[in-house]
């Protein structure tokens, strides 16, 4: 049934519990007064047997009640005991007189068994109560009221955070920026002086392995304060309430010691947007908890010294509520390390470990493209361990590159790790996009080009950097992009003959902006000065494709005239390349070797080659 939502699991699940407690119980009890019985079992018999029992002098100990007559034969393991029903109304006065010669023991009892039931019932129902008491605690949701306030949020006090940013490689902006964030905890007076707002929360954001929870860390211990966590996927299988209360709970001890540092680690698992699909945690449960974690960051000023950061690798799938102004307002990009980044963090683990004199971690880094810091902490974990199997003292290079085959092995990352051919296509690619970038005039300049992969999306990326914001394009400027979007394309054409499936998203790009040239902004000869609109989509609003007010016969015009637009650029694209192929090649063979290279590099390349920039390419670039 597709509307069985996760609230109706959870109630099953709820249910299912409570069976399981109520048997569990159940069986406790009747175990329990089975193993008392049979402890203290007695067997029933007639006074006429303990008179016989007496005669033989088999009796060693006698317990006389009011109403009944418990004897024991024999002694230690075969001992038995016995019980009779005294005669009523008879008062057998030469019992004790019996007692005495048969040499047995005998005792009075106050009021027969009520002790001994008094403590057959107590004692088992008490267990019980206790070991209800404890599965409440143990399972939070079964009880709301018990369990109300347990927070399960780790909490490191100041002495225990030994982690500093010397431990964390490869994020030097991602560092740059978190300093503001120590310096503020370590004199919030300065700050308060002076009336400068500090950012109250600070979301990192990047791919899983990359070092998030690291740096979260890394800012308490080298700001020395106290750091309380506690991970998105603690609310997992969690029940109403219980996660909001222990987000109310975790703020409650962050005001309480700050100057600290509380951080939610995969906040995308209850801070996923509303709209959001399904998740492992109910509905229900996950928005109380994010708006509990909304109702917190938005009840206290930044001023009170508590920095509030969050990690995420999911930052699309995030409630924008999340990101209003005063919440996570300040948003750090961790990206997978390139080759520089990949060598200090293998440097950083390589701390404790012997290397052989033979070991170059600049090599290392170079064959491991696309690894994260997380995976690159393995290899040198797994080339640790591969040299004690072999009975080395010292890690050298061939254990590395056995670790760097075993990690890659142990990785189901088809589309990230790319062979030697794939790299070679996407390099070529990407400097089609930045040479065409750097030579056209009317290009935006190119920022940095980079083939480090990324998540699961792009392989690879130029990123152009426009001058100033625009609303006037020229037709020239309009051509010159879309040369530069379909250069990737030509570039895989001239160099290796064929065109893979990259870059359909650049067609996507060139095509719509085709299209708006010869639709909307009227730089078609054929079609002229006039305007195509679109009819909304009328039933829905859906924003889905709307139904085009003009002929079909202008329809197909159009249709031609976008192809020879999109023609045109494409061939202009083909032939400056041709022309250009050796500086084409170079540069990614470049590329390849360095992963990313900065505008600035790219020039500077470009001006060893003597190859001409356009002048509105070599700009300066605005900061970033
Ligand atoms: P994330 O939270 O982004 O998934 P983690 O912080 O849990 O990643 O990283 C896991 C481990 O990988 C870290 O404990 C560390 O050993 C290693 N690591 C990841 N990134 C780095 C880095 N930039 N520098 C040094 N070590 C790193
Ligand atoms: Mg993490
Ligand atoms: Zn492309």
């Amino acid at each position: 049934m597709p509307d069985k939502t996760d609230r109706d699991r959870h109630r099953q699940r709820q249910y299912a519990y409570t069976a399981v407690y109520v048997l569990l119980s159940l069986g406790l009890l009747m175990w329990l007064n089975q193993s008392l019985v049979r402890a203290g079992r007695v067997q029933e018999a007639s006074y006429s047997d303990f008179l016989k029992s007496l005669e033989a002098k088999r009796v060693v100990e006698v317990a006389i009640g009011s109403e009944f007559i418990v004897w024991q034969e024999g002694e230690g393991k075969d001992a038995k005991r016995f019980r009779a029903v005294r005669l009523p109304g008879v008062d057998d006065g030469r019992l004790i007189e019996r007692l005495e010669q048969a040499g047995a023991k005998f005792t009075g009892v106050p009021q027969d068994d009520f002790w001994s039931n008094l403590f057959v019932w107590t004692f088992p129902t008490l267990l019980l109560i206790a070991f209800w008491a404890w599965s409440v605690r143990r399972l939070p949701g079964a009880t709301q009221a018990l369990s109300l306030g347990r927070s399960r949020a780790k909490i490191w006090d100041e002495s225990s955070v030994k982690v500093t940013f010397a431990d964390v490689a490869g994020v030097e902006e991602a560092v740059e920026e978190l300093r503001e964030v120590v310096d503020f905890l370590k004199h919030p007076e300065r700050y308060a002086r002076i009336g400068a707002r500090i950012p109250k929360g600070v979301l990192l954001v990047g791919p899983p392995g990359t070092g998030k929870t690291l740096l979260a860390r890394a800012t308490a211990g080298e700001a020395g304060v106290p750091f309380f966590s506690i991970s998105g996927a603690d609310f997992v299988e969690m029940f109403v309430g219980v996660g909001a209360a222990r987000v109310r709970e975790l703020f409650q001890q962050a005001r309480q010691k700050a100057p600290c540092i509380v951080f939610i680690d995969e906040i995308d698992t209850i801070g996923k947007s509303r709209a959001g699909a399904r998740s492992p945690v109910s509905h229900e449960e996950r928005e109380q908890t994010l708006n509990q974690l909304l109702v917190e960051m938005d009840g206290f000023d930044s001023s009170a010294g508590v920095i509030i950061m969050a990690a995420t690798n999911r930052p699309d799938v995030l409630d924008p509520a999340l990101r209003r102004p005063g919440r996570f307002d300040r948003q750090i990009v961790i990206d997978s390390p390139d080759m520089n980044g990949r060598e200090a963090i293998l440097k950083v683990h390589a701390r404790n470990v012997k290397l052989a004199g033979d070991v170059d971690l600049r090599i290392i880094a170079a064959r491991t493209p696309g690894f994260s810091g997380a995976e690159l902490a393995n290899v040198i974990n797994e080339a640790a361990l591969i040299a004690v199997r072999r009975g080395r003292d010292t890690v050298c290079m061939e254990d590395f590159d056995e670790a760097v085959d075993r990690v890659l092995a142990g990785l189901e990352r088809k589309s990230r790790a790319l062979g030697e051919h794939e790299r070679a296509v996407v390099a070529h690619h990407e400097m089609g996009h930045a040479l065409l970038g750097m030579m056209l005039p009317h290009a935006d300049p190119v920022h940095k080009v980079s083939i480090v992969p990324r998540g699961s999306a792009a392989l690879g990326v130029t990123i152009q950097t426009p001058i100033e914001d625009r609303y006037l394009l020229t037709e020239p400027e309009l051509r010159d992009r879309l040369t530069v979007i379909l250069g990737g394309r030509a570039a895989e054409e001239v160099v290796f003959g064929h065109v893979s499936s990259g870059p359909a998203d650049d067609l996507q790009r060139a095509t719509s902006l085709a299209s708006r040239m010869v639709k909307q902004f009227g730089m078609s000869g054929e079609i002229g000065p006039v305007a195509l609109e679109e009819l909304p989509s009328a039933y829905l609003g859906d924003g889905g494709p709307g139904l085009p007010a003009y002929s079909q016969e202008t329809a197909k015009k159009v249709d031609a005239e976008v192809r020879r637009i999109l023609e045109e650029s494409y061939e202009r694209a083909r032939s400056i390349l041709r022309e250009h192929r050796d500086a084409l090649t170079r540069l990614a063979q470049e590329l390849l070797k360095r992963e990313v290279m900065s505008g600035e590099e790219l020039r500077n390349l470009l001006e060893q080659m003597g190859i001409r920039i356009s002048e509105e390419s070599t700009a300066a670039e605005p900061a970033p």
